[in-house]
């Protein structure tokens, strides 16, 4: 059998291209190393999965190039990532900085899509990686002129375990290598890359910071805060997060929480973090309020701040002075503790912590509707393509947009 197209990674992204793709009237063949669809999907949102995000922009991603979102975002929006929701029967509830949460465990979901690729006709082949891709000569397009004993090769063909499958075309939806423990590898961008296409080399993002074990905040570690995360390296200071405040959690081994996870989106070994600790309120107005005047400065600071955090940030020489007695000097000095408290990682949680991993196959090697401009008949869709979204369910959003958009645009056979 030949099929219209082989799918390879039964994520999100591979799930709904294949189903819509075999709704269409395509033969399908979905590929996966696991026995059970959906692997990461499962494990998403702590086992809820965060689906989707009311707040789709541009901006919540990061890539070499994101300008495809624009219209990767218009033609699979929130509302259509609601309506899959529904047809799958997944009640869903919305949380804080628009993300959308399933009511039931995330497998369900990958369970519910499975379901539905089987009863549009979906040839599954799971248990085993798939071995020896290749794609078509390059003069074996269906027109192309016969040469040889046997002629050129027409299709793509692969292995699962001993069972060859042929194809017309290939969609690579494989993931990234974040969360090696569950199966992930980079094998598929490597071989994309021996094929000629540009790739940007993987790295953990979504993922917990480690700091240098003698940095001041050490010690700290339970405490919980809002905070806004600046990032400075060779070109100045940032402040990346279009949400601006978001949670910051001190761990045995550096920073984690929200806040951290969205920054390391954009860290580079080298950069510095800076800590605004208290971002909705100047330190210059606390200290210049009437009631501030009596107090201690460690005080004042205590209340404001978690006290053993307000303790350790807290100057010893200024600590027992009452803020009336201030002069500007300290005052600023204050400020910039508090604002501006700057410290360099030692690098990150790697891999196995990370949600996610940016890079993967660029987009320029790719057209608008996500085929390799090299191979013709291969598309990407999903995390494997440069594209990596900040934490609120837009990775699962963008696994699935790319996958509907690769669906469009593959041809059935004659
Ligand atoms: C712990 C954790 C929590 C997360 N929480 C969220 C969240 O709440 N919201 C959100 O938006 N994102 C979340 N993510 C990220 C999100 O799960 C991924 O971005 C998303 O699953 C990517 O979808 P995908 O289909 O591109 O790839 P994947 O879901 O990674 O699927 C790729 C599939 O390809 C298969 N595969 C790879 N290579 C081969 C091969 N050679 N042969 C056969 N099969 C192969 C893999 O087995 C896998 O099943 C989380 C990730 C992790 C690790």
């Amino acid at each position: 059998m030949i099929y219209d197209v082989a799918i390879i990674g039964a994520g999100p992204a591979g799930l709904l291209c294949a189903r819509n793709a075999a709704r269409r009237g395509l033969s399908v063949a979905l590929i996966d190393s696991h026995e059970d669809p959906g692997v990461k999907l499962a494990v998403a949102g702590g086992g809820k999965g965060n689906i989707t995000n009311r707040i789709l922009a541009e901006n919540r991603y990061v890539g070499e190039d994101t300008s495809i979102l624009r219209s990767a975002l218009k033609a699979f929006s929130c509302d259509d990532a609601l309506e899959l929701m529904r047809e799958l029967g997944l009640p869903w509830e919305e949380r804080d900085f628009g993300q959308i949460f399933g009511l039931k465990p995330a497998s369900f979901m990958a369970e519910r899509l499975a379901l539905q690729c089987d009863d549009a006709g979906v040839d599954f082949f799971l248990g085993h990686s798939a071995k020896n891709v290749t794609p078509p000569d390059a003069e074996g397009s269906e027109s192309g002129p016969a040469f040889g004993r046997s002629g050129p090769k027409k299709h793509f063909t692969l292995f699962s375990g001993q069972e060859k499958v042929t194809a017309r075309q290939i969609v690579i939806a494989a993931g990234s290598p974040a969360c090696p423990q569950l199966g992930a590898n980079d094998q598929l961008l490597r071989l994309a890359a021996s094929w000629g296409h540009e790739t940007i080399p993987f790295r953990p993002v979504l993922v917990p910071l480690v700091m240098p074990e003698n940095w001041p905040l050490s010690g700290l570690e339970g405490i919980s805060l809002n905070v806004r995360l600046g990032l400075k390296g060779s070109t100045g200071l940032t402040w990346p997060d279009p949400e601006g405040i978001r949670s910051l959690l001190f761990t045995h081994r550096g920073v984690s929480g929200p806040a951290v996870l969205v920054a390391s989106c954009w860290w580079k070994p080298g950069m510095e973090l800076v800590i605004d600790f208290l971002p909705e309120l100047p330190m210059l107005d606390l200290l210049g309020e009437k009631e501030s005047g009596k107090l201690i400065v460690r005080n004042l600071l205590a209340r404001r701040l978690p006290a053993r955090l307000a303790d350790t940030l807290c100057p010893e020489d200024l600590a027992r002075r009452k803020v009336a007695e201030l002069g500007k000097k300290d005052r600023l000095r204050l400020a910039d503790i508090v604002h501006r408290f700057t410290a360099l990682p030692a690098g990150t949680e790697g891999l196995r912590r990370a949600e996610a991993a940016a890079g993967g196959i660029a987009l320029s090697a790719l057209t608008r509707r996500l085929e390799s401009r090299h191979v013709p008949g291969l598309y990407f869709c999903g995390e494997i393509v440069d594209i990596t979204g900040l934490l609120g369910g837009y990775n699962i959003h963008w696994a699935f947009a790319s996958g509907a958009m690769v669906a469009k645009g593959l041809k059935k056979g004659e």
